[in-house]
């Protein structure tokens, strides 16, 4: 069966540099075989650019199934490199404008990775629609997760009117400018300035009036803000715990604290969330997701005595 689509006609000795070309660009429709004509060879691409005509084209055998990925916003992010692969996953949604491939684990302070474009816009910056809210994320500058969703809907769902927030790892916003659909006021803090300056984009975006961000070490936030907050969201898994005293001396009597951490066993935090939080607290725990075989993402549901 033949198909009619848009074509790129080159000689065929320019075919590779073409072929290559087009596939970086995310423009290659790799659905369709090449077209051979005489001494040329005819690319079909995914939309009409400059020196396109239609061709009729034959569809390639067995190229239906998509190689393995998770969609952020605009962004495809695979688990190979696999440019061919980048091209299929690109032509398959109009939605997509670029496939990312991870070359770095998740790492440092800031929990960013470093990625490579595989196909597509060059650039890992996009808009993520969540709930109604669109935040716009940097993959590269700010770690954005959109597996966290769920929670964030969970927590918001817990918020009483008026309650005085704080997250203190806000990143890009998600948690704050979720929550502030409920709260009298959110402060947002983080140490990594790209996270904080698409967080205050992100305000404005979605029209936050009451999030206030911060940039700003969560060790110091007692300082800056000598308040009692009635929530508090804790969502740095690795290291979390270090933070806990400091959670525990911001937060009002009565008041939550939503603690996330990795952890390998049941009940891994509770001995240290009770001996910090005294004899009043009570605490619960949950799986959010699995991590890696033996450890997940929990979340620890604090109620300060
Ligand atoms: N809550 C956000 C979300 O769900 O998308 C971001 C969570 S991310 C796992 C943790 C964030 O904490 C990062 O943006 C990082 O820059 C920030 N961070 C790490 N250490 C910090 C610290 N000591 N004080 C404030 N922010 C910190």
């Amino acid at each position: 069966m033949t198909v009619g689509q848009w074509g790129i006609r080159v000689p065929a000795k320019d075919g590779e540099g073409t072929r290559q070309a087009l596939l970086r660009e995310g423009a290659l429709d790799v659905m369709l075989k090449v077209l051979h004509e005489g001494n040329d060879l005819v690319f079909a691409v995914t939309a009409k650019r400059d020196g396109a005509a239609r061709y009729e084209f034959e569809e390639q055998p067995g190229r239906k199934e998509l190689p393995r990925h998770e969609l952020v916003g605009g962004i495809a992010i695979m688990q190979e490199n696999d440019p061919n692969g980048a091209a299929l996953i690109l032509a398959s949604r109009p939605s997509l404008h670029t496939v990312l491939f991870p070359t770095s684990e998740v790492s440092g302070e800031y929990r960013t990775r470093d990625y490579i474009v595989l196909a597509g816009k060059e650039t890992t910056r996009t808009e993520v629609v969540e709930h109604g809210h669109r935040f716009v994320v940097d993959l590269a500058g700010a770690y954005f997760s959109a597996r966290l969703s769920t929670e964030r809907q969970r927590i918001l769902g817990q918020v009483k009117d008026g309650e005085t927030v704080l997250d203190m790892f806000a990143g890009v916003g998600p948690f704050a400018i979720s929550l502030a659909a409920r709260a009298g006021v959110v402060v947002a803090a983080d140490l990594n300035f790209q996270a904080v300056r698409l967080m205050m984009e992100n305000i404005r975006k979605n029209r936050a009036t009451n999030v206030i961000p911060v940039l700003a070490d969560a060790r110091h936030l007692e300082k800056i803000f000598p308040w009692k907050f009635d929530r508090i969201v804790m969502n740095l898994p690795l290291s979390g715990t270090e933070f806990l005293t400091e959670a525990f001396r911001l937060v009002r009597p009565g008041g939550t604290i939503h603690f996330y951490s990795l952890v390998s066993k049941e009940g891994e935090h509770l001995d240290r969330i009770r001996e910090l939080g005294g004899a009043g607290v009570t605490v619960t725990e949950r799986e959010v997701r699995s991590y890696s075989p033996g450890q997940w993402h929990a979340v620890y549901d604090i109620i300060a005595g």
